[in-house]
């Protein structure tokens, strides 16, 4: 099938980035393909790292062979002189053997290598300096990869799961799926389901709807946000990881707490936004009364001037979280 026409079964299949961002697969790849260059870098991100997200290693467990010819699509199609399976450390050394003996077998110029840091690496930009072999902290965007990516070439990154379904879709075998982790419910795991359905249609097909009080939160267990049961009919971005939480049994002070010290684990150093208003997080959940105004201003700036989606997205959790469940009159 010539270039075109697999970015326009794409396409016209809808299939959107699972890496959380949602960005029209065909368009990216027909953004690096257009670029003049005399070479050009394809990445397959299956780097997950936020708590109670494990799909990733869902597809390089169950689907290697989709997605090794996913992987050889994209190169193909974008004319990527090589291409990057980048892999958390402990999927690199659980998978690394399989998946190399399929891309040996194929005879594919694909290069499975170790994820160098934590979560942040999953970020695309920090990602290219990880295999650069450079400091793990993000660069500024503009240039996008697309245009300047890993030693400057235009680099189409992808997702594991973005490029499983390319190779579905290529086969005539897409219905529009997507895989959901999901965790607190009765039957925890991954499952596949139409990406078109809500939240509730989601966690009641799975088995997974509580019969107690409850919340969630959707898009990853650190920096998703917080739903109450009745936004649970929305359907959309970002749902690909469900986390449900009793809400008699939730302390909301120690599950931020949790969210912080995974925040002060994985941020980079670079930006004082994040760097110390994750500290000055800590430090004012610590104190018996905290000022809520305060902590609404951090959470504000957090989200306007950090600079990588990371900080950025901090804020989400926290502020959702106060305002839906509310953290200062629990004592539990
Ligand atoms: S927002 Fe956080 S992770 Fe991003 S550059 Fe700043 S310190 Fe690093």
């Amino acid at each position: 099938m010539s270039p075109e026409k697999v970015i326009q079964k794409i396409k016209k299949a809808g299939l959107k980035g699972r890496g959380g961002a949602e960005f029209p697969t065909a368009l990216k790849w027909e953004m690096v393909r257009k670029v003049k260059a005399e070479k050009k870098y394809l990445i397959a991100n299956g780097s997950e790292g936020e708590p109670k997200v494990f799909k990733d290693e869902f597809i390089l467990k169950t689907h290697p062979f989709e997605l090794i010819e996913g992987i050889k699509i994209a190169q193909e199609t974008i004319k990527a002189a090589k291409a990057y399976l980048y892999l958390r450390k402990d999927f690199f050394q659980k998978y690394k053997k399989k998946l190399e003996k399929i891309i040996k077998e194929k005879n594919l110029p694909i290069i499975i290598f170790k994820k160098q840091g934590g979560y942040l690496c999953g970020e695309e930009t920090t990602l290219v300096e990880s295999l650069e072999g450079r400091r793990l902290e993000p660069r500024s965007r503009p240039p996008y990869p697309s245009e300047k990516g890993l030693w400057d070439c235009p680099t189409l990154i992808n997702n594991v799961e973005t490029l499983y379904y390319v190779s579905r879709i290529i086969n005539n075998n897409y219905q529009g799926e997507r895989l959901y982790s999901i965790s607190g419910g009765d039957h925890p795991g991954v499952y596949e389901l139409s990406a078109d359905l809500s939240l509730k249609q989601v966690l009641k097909k799975t088995g997974n709807w509580p019969n107690f009080k409850f919340f969630v939160q959707v898009g990853g267990g650190a920096s998703g946000e917080i739903l109450l049961t009745r936004e649970l009919n929305q359907t959309g971005s970002g749902l690909g990881a469900i986390i449900i939480y009793p809400e008699d049994k939730t302390n909301p002070v120690s599950l931020m707490k949790k969210w912080i010290d995974f925040f002060i684990q994985e941020n980079c150093g670079k930006c004082s936004p994040c760097r110390e208003g994750v500290y000055r997080l800590k430090e004012l959940l610590s104190q018996k009364n905290p000022d809520q105004e305060i902590i609404k201003d951090l959470l504000f700036l957090l989200e306007k001037s950090s600079f990588c989606p990371f900080g950025k997205a901090m804020a989400q959790p926290f502020s959702s979280l106060i305002k839906k469940v509310g953290i200062f009159n629990k004592n539990k």
